[in-house]
């Protein structure tokens, strides 16, 4: 079973915390879907005999896409790859789904759509430089669930300059109050190169403290936990049964293909990064090829793989697995768990066999990963 990404990298605006690669001229937009589905028929053996069985539109913004724009998407990949599709996500910005783009939507073979909402506080919005309402983004999703799309992931931004607990709270409690099954929320980061980052040099916005940010974590932890939510990653809350598929691919391993500029692609054996620069991009689909970089991975690359997106979730290491595939890192990795065992950062679990993050551990998940690691 396989996956299969393409990143659409079109937005109307640029929000000033965002490091994604996407571009803000969208007259690019017929030449650009020429050029994905050139990439997917040069690229169409990538997966081998893998069935694919999720498919997501990323960005950018792909509903910036007009209906025919996605049909042609849809049709190349129906036409190249041997399907078996159980989630086909969209990434939308909430004041694209008019009650017209919803219903067109769900006459396309979308079953999923994921909504970069990151607040419900319209001053949040305007600094974020997002260009919906949080009134746009509760009427995106009843405009979903009236053309028959339930299945909807709210992605949230917290930690923002400025942002206090009762603030945060709100958010949360409207985030609830919409009954999604899927949410992600990520702590604001200062990426270089982005205009936050330049605020933030400037002295123009100040980040949270850490200790700030982690309280916002764990509101945010109890607040999805009392309404029913299962957090089965570190960012990511479903509905029992909701996970976000192909997402959790990501996690467990699972090859996938990413089409388009940026895109990232993955084979079991490799990693493979397409150039960022939809120029260069287009240039070289015309001749035939794709403009990118490929990683073969050695082993300790592998293994560290293998720490980082399996420790990510709640389903935790598999650590029989883990002993057969990479026997020569596996006492070295399991000495540095004790110490993070006894800090009460890691734990074992199930007989013994798995090695999970504490609720203390995911708060500095990232050192423990790193001792865990090969360098
Ligand atoms: S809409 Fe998404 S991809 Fe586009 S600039 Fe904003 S955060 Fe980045």
């Amino acid at each position: 079973m396989a996956g299969l990404y393409i990143h659409v990298p079109l937005c109307v605006s640029r929000c000033i915390y965002c490091d994604f690669y996407s571009n803000t001229d969208r007259s690019v937009a017929h030449r650009l879907v020429d050029g994905l589905c050139g990439e997917m028929r040069i690229r169409q053996s990538y997966l081998g005999a893998e069935t694919v069985r999720t498919l997501y539109l990323g960005g950018g913004t792909p509903s910036v896409l007009p209906v025919p724009e996605l049909e042609r998407l849809f049709q190349t990949v129906a036409s190249l790859f041997k399907l078996q599709l159980e989630e086909v996500t969209i990434e939308c910005n909430p004041d694209d789904v008019t009650p017209e783009y919803a219903a067109a939507l769900a006459a396309l073979p979308v079953n999923r759509v994921s909504m970069g909402v990151q607040s419900f506080d319209n001053a949040d919005l305007k600094l974020l430089n997002r260009r919906h309402s949080a009134q746009q983004a509760v009427e995106a999703v009843e405009n979903l669930r009236s053309a028959g799309i339930s299945n909807i992931s709210v992605d949230l931004i917290y930690g923002l300059p400025g942002q206090t607990v009762d603030a945060w709270q709100r958010n949360l409690d409207a985030a609830c109050s919409l009954r999604v099954p899927h949410l992600s929320a990520y702590s604001l980061t200062y990426e270089e190169g982005t205009v936050l980052h330049r605020m933030m040099e400037l002295g123009k916005v100040k980040p949270v403290s850490e200790d700030l940010s982690l309280h916002f974590y764990q509101m945010l932890c109890a607040s999805l936990k009392e309404a029913g939510y299962e957090h089965y990653e570190i960012s990511n809350f479903s509905l029992p049964g909701m996970q976000a598929r192909h997402n959790s691919s990501y996690w467990d391993g699972t090859p996938y293909l990413g089409i388009g500029p940026s895109a990232h692609s993955f084979n079991g054996n490799s990693r493979q990064w397409n150039v960022a620069d939809t120029g260069r991009y287009l240039a070289a689909i015309a001749q035939g090829a794709v403009d990118c970089e490929v990683e073969r991975l050695t082993p300790a690359e592998a293994f560290n793989d293998r720490i980082l997106t399996s420790l990510r979730t709640a389903r935790g290491l598999d650590l029989a697995r883990l002993k057969s595939d990479f026997p020569q890192f596996y006492d070295k990795c399991m000495l540095a768990a004790e110490v993070s065992i006894k800090a009460g950062h890691l734990q074992l679990a199930e007989g013994e066999n798995v090695l999970k993050l504490t609720p203390e551990g995911v708060f500095v998940s990232d050192s423990v990963f790193v001792d865990l690691m090969q360098v």
